[in-house]
């Protein structure tokens, strides 16, 4: 029993230190180089800006659509004042339609060239997009190598994740269920990190300082010991690995 306890709380080190170097890769894996996320919200506003100028585009289209509505009213109000034009019998009435004749012409040429100003508009905002089209494979090509050797290490950092995660199985499979269980636990509930090291009579992740008695079964290796206040598993350097090796001599 003594000597299982012991060979459970080196595995559990062990199994620390893989689980540690996972934590690592699965961290680099989430935080791409700088090169990549500045291409990543370079490409955002690229986008952005399309989107916006297809908006703008829109918005134009619409707009004509009601300024052509507007001219064919106004070119039907022409076309009713000047055939009233050739009926009027007196001065006042013919200066009355000349009015409204002038009045419709200018509305007509206003909403003519309103038209002429958006469609005008709207060429040039298509030519820009196309442009813009155009250019993104090419300066997205120009940053290949960046993109080609970031997708390389995410691909090597998973691979190691799964080398990793079959060592941690066989290091668990060495390890009593209730230990293992209990190391398990820890992992999940502690941010990763199950173990903490004894220093100068402290735990070295909490600075709790144990009591004397609890530090000598500490030592002894003979039983799995939790931190009285954060509860991991204690250790103390040295001692487990120099106390094993005597135990596997004696086994
Ligand atoms: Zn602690």
């Amino acid at each position: 029993m003594v000597s299982n306890a012991r060979n459970d709380l080196v595995n559990l080190i062990r199994l620390q230190t893989v689980y540690d170097s996972i934590a690592k890769l699965i961290a680099e894996r989430s935080s791409p180089p700088a090169e990549i996320r500045e291409l990543q919200e370079a490409n955002l506003i690229r986008l952005e800006e399309l989107e916006e100028l297809e908006r703008q585009m829109e918005a134009h289209k619409e707009e004509i659509k009601e300024v052509r509505q507007k001219e064919a009213e106004w070119e039907l109000e022409l076309e009713h004042f000047q055939k009233q034009k050739s009926t009027v019998t007196n001065e006042r009435e013919f200066t009355a339609v000349i009015s409204e004749i002038d009045y419709a012409t200018r509305a007509i040429d206003e909403s003519s060239a309103r038209r002429q100003e958006l469609e005008e508009s709207i060429v040039q905002l298509q030519q820009e997009v196309t442009e813009r089209r155009e250019s993104r494979p090419e300066e997205e090509s120009a940053q290949g190598d960046v993109v080609t050797s970031w997708a390389k290490r995410k691909d090597e950092l998973v691979k190691g994740v799964h080398e990793l995660a079959v060592q941690a199985k066989e290091i668990e499979a060495e390890v009593q269920p209730k230990h293992r269980a209990r190391f398990l636990r820890l992992l999940e509930s502690k941010q990763g990190t199950a173990i903490s090291e004894v220093i100068d009579g402290s735990c070295s992740l909490c600075h709790l300082a144990l009591r004397p008695h609890l530090q000598q079964r500490v030592r002894r290796c003979e039983e799995i010991i939790d931190c009285e206040f954060c509860h991991r598993i204690l250790y103390i350097e040295g001692n487990v690995t120099q106390v094993e090796d005597v135990g596997a001599d004696g086994g």
